[in-house]
């Protein structure tokens, strides 16, 4: 069992702006008063009780910190501390300043292939780290990728929230049916066991996306996709290559991240290779349209969570704290937003 501290954060660390919050809690920029450094506090709810529909299990804490506790790599978010009182968990890891990646590309004037290999390069280096302990994220995402400091030339990519993170046991079955339609793999949504495959169906712009969730859960099962000229005209073969080779619908067949680093498309065999790279370059158009679309339905997941709250009067109890009110917005769409793969697919069943 994890040993987090008992003393008081707010002992130690200045509490300061919230840089974000996720289902379970705010993350805040704090300041270490010893030292002055800065780092983030993931402020995380506690379950207060088993019958409880609010915050997220001990177990479930301690699983995550054990897991940031076991992983150390520069790709990936460091954890610093852990401290416990009687309503929360708060995890003191490093902050990670540059924003989300998705965000910088967006802001991009143009992007060539090469320049989003550099991104990609980092994010399957710490895959294929954590895949090297047998650890899976299950939450790959484009909200989960973030940039150390945006404003150097080449910016470093952090992986965050361990949330959904499992340690696979050889001999063990782990299911889930957590995720986020757009980026769910199909052996999610089919209830099957996963494996560290499962990462592996990453793909940034979602090349399944329906007009609704359900629309997108089934153009996944029927690996309904396509490269358009409208959107892969300026794609090269090889970076077709490289996405076909994770949009298999068969996990065993699906490229690992090792195998990744090592197509030729992120590490080119000859001249010719590496040149196709730079003068290729991202129709950033559509990359723009698709992350404003992203960033939409965020938001309205969020505003559709707190007004089921309003509805059950939760937020009345909740007024007195400002703080203690968008938390507990949050820790609600643990039995509703953060599975939608499963009413999904329930829905889907009765359907067909
Ligand atoms: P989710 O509901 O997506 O599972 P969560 O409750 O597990 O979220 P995180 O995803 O870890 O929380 O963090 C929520 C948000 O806080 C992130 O999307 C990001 O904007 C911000 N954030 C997280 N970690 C850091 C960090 N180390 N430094 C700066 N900002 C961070």
């Amino acid at each position: 069992m994890a040993l987090f501290k008992l003393e008081n954060v707010e002992d130690l660390y200045e509490i300061g702006e919230v840089l974000g919050s996720g289902h379970f809690g705010q993350v805040r920029e704090v300041l270490e008063r010893a030292t002055g450094t800065r780092w983030a506090g993931k402020f995380l709810k506690l379950r207060k009780s088993a019958s409880s529909r609010l915050g997220l299990e001990r177990k479930n804490v301690e699983r995550e910190v054990e897991i940031l506790q076991s992983l150390q790599h520069c790709n990936i978010m460091a954890l610093k501390d852990v401290f416990e009182s009687r309503s929360e968990v708060v995890l003191i890891v490093e902050l990670i300043s540059g924003g989300e990646l998705f965000d910088f590309i967006a802001a991009k004037e143009s992007l060539t292939e090469s320049e989003a290999i550099e991104f990609i390069e980092q994010i399957l280096h710490g895959v294929e780290y954590m895949h090297s302990k047998r650890i899976a994220h299950f939450d790959l995402k484009p909200e989960n990728i973030m940039l150390s400091d945006k404003l150097v030339p080449h910016p470093h990519i952090k992986i965050i929230d361990f949330g959904l993170a499992q340690h696979l046991t050889q001999g063990e079955e782990y299911r889930s049916l957590c995720g986020t339609p757009q980026y769910i793999a199909p052996e999610v949504i089919n209830y099957e066991a996963l494996s560290e495959g499962t990462d592996m169906w990453l793909s940034g712009i979602s090349p399944f996306q329906g007009d609704t969730d359900e629309e997108t859960l089934r153009n996944i099962l029927a690996m309904n996709y396509e490269f358009d000229d409208y959107h892969f005209s300026q794609t090269t073969a090889m970076a077709k290559d490289f996405i076909q080779k994770l949009l298999v619908k068969d996990q065993n067949e699906r490229m690992t991240a090792e195998e990744s680093l090592l197509h030729p498309w992120i590490k080119p065999l000859n001249r010719k290779q590496a040149a196709s790279r730079c003068r290729s370059s991202i129709n950033m158009k559509n990359f723009k349209k698709f992350n404003a679309r992203r960033k939409w339905k965020m938001s309205y997941n969020m505003v559709s969570a707190c007004n089921r709250l309003c509805h059950l009067q939760l937020l009345c109890k909740a007024s007195a704290k400002a703080n203690e009110e968008l938390r507990q917005c949050e820790s609600d769409q643990e039995d509703t937003e953060s599975k939608p793969a499963s009413l999904l697919r329930r829905r889907l069943s009765s359907s067909s």
